[in-house]
């Protein structure tokens, strides 16, 4: 097995982190807290917030059946792991990261952020995953290849076995951006990492767990990964109040949404298929479906008229003529069906 330190960033090993206050006190019976310039007066957000989230960590551990040393916790999202694995792996202007594409647009604007080349590797025509091809554009300063499954936009997961091969063979981090796994048959890699450490697996709770305006996301690793993770961020990245609310809301659980939006995804797709203006409904394992029109900006356009809007993907590779739509509720995905069959009429 690979050690996934020997991809880390020299500069990161050797990393000094922060040490806040709450960090330095080691325990025992405190009534007086004034060692971090707080406010005394209680109001319910005035202390710090717990730099390392341990209660949230705990929860996820039991929520995912993962050890809580092998989760981070980011406050803006999946796109803040996305950021900070950019920052742990990638050496600005020396090495270079690999994505599919078409693909999430945050990997390339995060890699121009950090200065990291990204090397595009088209998707094979049938939206399979090219591991032969990805392997291929890799060379010596190569640390990261983006993996998004289920994929945005094209909607397909890929099989494990060909993202188990590409970890394997590749000599750097594969990360597995799962952002809408919850939707798919296929399976999550998150049980595969203990075999494959240089493999990161990206959740979120802004898609299944419909909390898209809390700003959630975890990353998953080895926790000698977890551990840098942690360094490099933000000490106080996630406040009181989000702790606090995502603690509540994952005790609640996702309720039936889940399946209701699978078997909404199931009829929009069928429905769909059945209206003039669409060429092509493409398999989806997502909570979206990407379709084929005749023309996509009339169509967009015709939707927008009538107080619908869907995302507009036909100037990305392999995806002329495509819309995106997202499963809405059972009313929304009628409304959406009967103009998708109304236009040009
Ligand atoms: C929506 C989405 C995310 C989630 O991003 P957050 O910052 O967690 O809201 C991550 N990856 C992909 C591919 C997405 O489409």
């Amino acid at each position: 097995m690979k050690s996934p330190l020997k991809y880390i960033r020299k500069n990161i090993l050797a990393l000094e982190p922060y040490s806040t206050a709450r960090d330095e006190f080691k325990g025992g019976d405190i009534s007086v807290w004034i060692d971090a310039n707080e406010s005394p007066y209680q109001n319910g957000v005035n202390r710090y917030p717990d730099p390392h989230q341990k209660l949230l960590k705990e929860r996820i551990s039991r929520l995912f059946d993962v050890p809580a040393d092998s989760i981070f916790i980011g406050g803006a999202g999946s796109d803040e792991a996305i950021d900070i694995i950019y920052r742990v792996f990638c050496r600005p202007a020396i090495d270079n990261a690999i994505a599919i594409t078409p693909s999430y647009g945050v990997y390339k604007v995060s890699a121009d952020i950090n200065d990291i080349q990204l090397r595009e590797v088209e998707l094979n025509d049938d939206f399979s995953l090219p591991v032969d091809r990805l392997l291929a554009a890799a060379d010596a300063h190569t640390r990261v290849i983006w993996i998004c499954s289920p994929n945005n936009p094209t909607g397909n997961a890929f099989p494990k076995n060909d993202i188990l091969r590409l970890a394997d063979e590749f000599d750097g981090m594969v990360i597995v951006d799962e952002a809408y796994i919850d939707f798919s048959e296929k399976g999550s890699l998150l049980h595969d990492i203990p075999q494959h450490p240089n493999i990161v697996v990206l959740r979120t709770f802004s898609k299944a767990w419909g909390m898209a305006g809390m700003r959630a996301g975890m990353a998953f690793a080895v926790p000698e990964v977890i551990a840098f993770f942690d360094r490099v961020k933000y000490p106080y990245n996630m406040s009181v109040i989000i702790q606090e609310e995502l603690l509540k809301r994952i005790d609640e659980g996702t309720g039936d949404h889940i399946p209701e939006i699978k078997a909404e995804r199931e009829r929009l797709a069928k429905e769909l298929s059945t209206a003039d203006c669409v060429e092509e409904v493409y398999p989806s394992d997502a909570n979206f479906i990407l379709v084929r029109v005749s023309d996509a900006q009339a169509v967009y356009d015709f939707l927008i008229d009538n107080g619908v809007i869907v995302r507009n993907r036909s100037k990305m590779p392999l995806c002329k003529g495509a819309l995106r739509v997202t499963v809405g509720t059972p009313e929304e995905n009628i409304k959406t069906i009967s103009l998708f069959k109304k236009f040009g009429k």
